[in-house]
């Protein structure tokens, strides 16, 4: 290729370009490039001639022209970046730059989600959309001569393309690319699929050509009838998107290419309507194939109307409806859109064009399933995000802002809680420092070192604040529990046995020690409320005592020279014919009766209200309230075990309470109706004798 013919094709959409300012590049570019050749042995301003050519069927503007001729100049050669700018714009200078980034990033990571995020990247680095188009020609010029490399080289030029330059080309709306690009790459990546079918299509090309003429004809002839003017193409079907289909929808290669297809460009949106009205005259449509995308466009904003007919031989019939001006952008995407450029109202089209690219990178129409679709609906963030990269070359992704302690916590929360500084491209910077997209970031982690809480000021995602916050959260419930349980240990422990701390526990309402410990630990229970609180209880039982017998006149109990007096049998110790006992003369209510050890006897005021008493004799057809404390272990039967054994020996339950301890026991309280301290002992000795029983005492 020739300047001349480049400046040809260049003219025909762009009357006014400077013509000046082409020769400079391309001398300039030349001379840089000097010796230099391709692999095919051609002299290496051949493939920046190339690239700027493709971009001129873009019809793209002068300065991505003129960036295309020098795109690598400062890459390839030792010519720094702002000779360009001196001796161009700053606006060429900048395309040349951003094409240099753009090449310079590698992946690493063939995951799916890494190849996205790559997409992205990219997409985000450029900055500018043109930086993309040249690249985009860049690699299509790169694929049409790949020949001369060799297979394996072929091959990862071809799957890289696969996978990020066509979506990249797809995404943009730019289908002219897109299908080369695909097609190259398939040539070289799967060869024997790629030839196979291109032998298949070859030998029904005839017959698929002679169907399309015959309906085309059939079209014409009545656009003209009615005064249309239109024009009809048909054209063939890509390789690579056959493949895909096959492989998507388990389709054979007939099922796919059978379905014809014809073009029909009108002038404007009516026109559109009244050739639709015309071809299904012709032909039956097929129902629910008829898409309307001009009303509805696609997210890509790809319109045009799309109907499947019955075709002159009974098979189906594709016709899709457009406008030029449909047609034009459905072939060139997001270059459509610099042909604005010229009437000079730059900026609202460039704010256009964030929008506009905004919504492809939403675009769902190549999403299979609905995580995917997920996946991309987060694209629309992509102005939030920055991107950046691991040592190992893998991509994060990070809200906008995000500083490498972010960074350390998506790797992993540990990297994040030793996180001790962090080096981007190379260097030490603070943790504090604002992520760039394309930075190379490195965390560097020390054994003992912990999170800040300053960092919660400048972390940006809310994943990263919530893992800070969480880590002080378990820090200050470790410290609180340590601290909760040296206060038990000193101040609380010689107040309270086994069975005061389970009374404590249900009292307070608290599950097991650790909520007895936290609560201590961090102040919400003071020892001194925990003793009174149980204090308050014990002493309520105590006063709390209540007669037993039903007929006064079988009084329980002599009690000297208070014949007539209301006696009650204490709640608290529950007091057996054969225990001592001791009387203690309440305000009003009789004289409630405790056992001599009883604890509570000790809280009641005025010492000086105890009276001594004994049992009379022959008391033994009553029934006596008792009350049993069992630690138990907390497995399934241990209360059958226990209600068995009672009921064995002929005594009833009035009430049985089980709730955890602390250790893996069950603290069981019991109640039953005895005749006396003789028969509450033997009951007592049995349980005993049940191997799951730790504990029996009597309360
Ligand atoms: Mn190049």
């Amino acid at each position: 290729m020739k300047l001349e013919d480049l400046e040809e094709k260049i003219g025909q959409f762009l009357p006014r370009v400077d013509r000046n300012k082409l020769r400079n590049a391309y001398q300039y570019a030349l001379e840089a490039h000097g010796e230099q050749k391709r692999e095919s042995g051609e002299p290496y301003i051949q493939h920046p001639l190339g690239v700027a050519a493709i971009l001129s069927e873009l019809e793209v503007d002068e300065p991505t022209l003129l960036a295309a001729l020098l795109h690598d100049v400062v890459e390839d050669t030792s010519i720094p970046l702002e000779e360009i700018r001196q001796r161009f714009t700053e606006e060429v200078a900048n395309l040349v730059d951003g094409v240099t980034k753009f090449s310079s990033i590698a992946y690493a990571s063939r995951q799916e989600h890494q190849i996205e995020n790559l997409r992205k990247m990219l997409l985000a680095m450029a900055r500018d959309v043109r930086v993309v188009l040249i690249k985009l020609a860049d690699r299509l010029h790169n694929l049409r001569t790949l020949n001369y490399l060799s297979v394996e080289k072929q091959r990862e030029i071809a799957r890289e393309t696969l996978e990020i330059y066509a979506p990249l080309a797809s995404r943009l709306g730019i289908y002219k690319l897109k299908w080369e690009l695909e097609d190259l790459s398939f040539r070289y990546t799967e060869p024997e699929f790629y030839f196979d079918l291109a032998r298949r299509m070859q030998r029904r090309r005839s017959e698929r050509e002679r169907i399309l003429k015959d309906a085309q004809a059939l079209v014409e002839q009545d656009l003209a009838d009615h005064g249309v003017l239109a024009e009809t193409q048909y054209r063939a079907k890509h390789l690579y998107s056959i493949q895909q289909k096959m492989l998507r929808d388990h389709l054979s290669f007939e099922e796919i290419y059978d379905l014809l297809a014809l073009r029909v460009i009108v002038r404007d949106i009516p026109m559109c309507y009244e050739v639709l009205g015309i071809v299904h005259a012709i032909f039956t449509p097929i129902p629910g194939r008829l898409h309307d995308y001009i009303a509805m466009p696609k997210p890509n904003m790809y319109q045009s109307l799309h109907t499947v007919v019955i075709g002159p031989e009974g098979e189906p019939l594709e016709f899709q409806i457009r406008t030029e001006e449909m047609h034009r952008a459905s072939e060139l995407g997001i270059a459509a859109h610099w042909r604005y450029k010229e009437g000079g109202k730059r900026d609202i089209v460039m704010e256009q064009k964030l929008v506009w690219l905004r919504e492809l990178l939403n675009w769902q129409k190549e999403v299979p399933d609905s995580r995917e679709f997920l996946e991309r609906v987060k694209v629309d963030l992509f102005a939030d995000e920055v991107l950046v990269f691991t040592p190992k070359g893998e991509v994060i992704n990070l809200p906008m802002g995000a500083s490498p302690v972010d960074f350390a916590f998506q790797i992993h929360s540990q990297v994040g809680q030793h996180c001790a500084g962090a080096k981007v491209n190379g260097k030490i910077v603070s943790l504090d420092y604002k992520l760039q997209t394309g930075d190379r970031v490195e965390i560097l982690t020390r054994r003992n070192a912990s999170p800040s809480l300053d960092w919660l000021q400048f972390v940006r995602a809310t994943s990263t604040k919530g893992k800070i916050r969480a880590y002080f959260r378990r820090l200050k419930k470790e410290e609180s529990l340590a601290l909760g349980k040296s206060i038990y240990e000193r101040v609380l422990r010689k107040h309270l046995g086994a069975a005061r701390f389970a009374d404590a526990l249900r009292i307070l309402g608290l599950i097991d020690e650790e909520a007895l410990f936290l609560a201590l630990g961090q102040g919400q229970l003071a020892p001194a409320q925990i003793l009174t609180a149980l204090n308050r209880e014990e002493q309520k039982a105590a006063e709390e005592a209540h007669i037993v017998l039903t007929k006064p006149q079988e009084r329980p109990v002599q009690v000297t020279g208070t014949e007539g007096v209301l006696v009650r049998l204490a709640r608290c110790c529950h007091p057996l014919p054969g225990d001592e006992i001791i009387g203690y003369t309440t305000q009003g209510r009789g004289i409630s009766i405790h056992r001599q050890t009883c604890h509570s006897l000790a809280k009641l005021p005025e010492a000086g209200r105890q009276v001594s008493l004994s049992w009379p004799e022959g008391l033994t057809e009553t029934h006596y309230v008792s009350e049993l404390f069992l630690r138990a272990a907390n497995r399934p039967g241990v209360l059958r075990e226990i209600t068995t054994a009672i009921s064995e020996e002929g005594i009833n339950i009035e009430q049985i309470n089980a709730y955890p301890l602390p250790s893996e026991l069950t603290g069981i309280s019991l109640v039953v109706v005895v005749k006396d301290v003789a028969q509450l002992n033997q009951l007592m000795q049995k349980l005993e004798r049940i191997p799951s029983i730790n504990e029996v005492r009597r309360i």
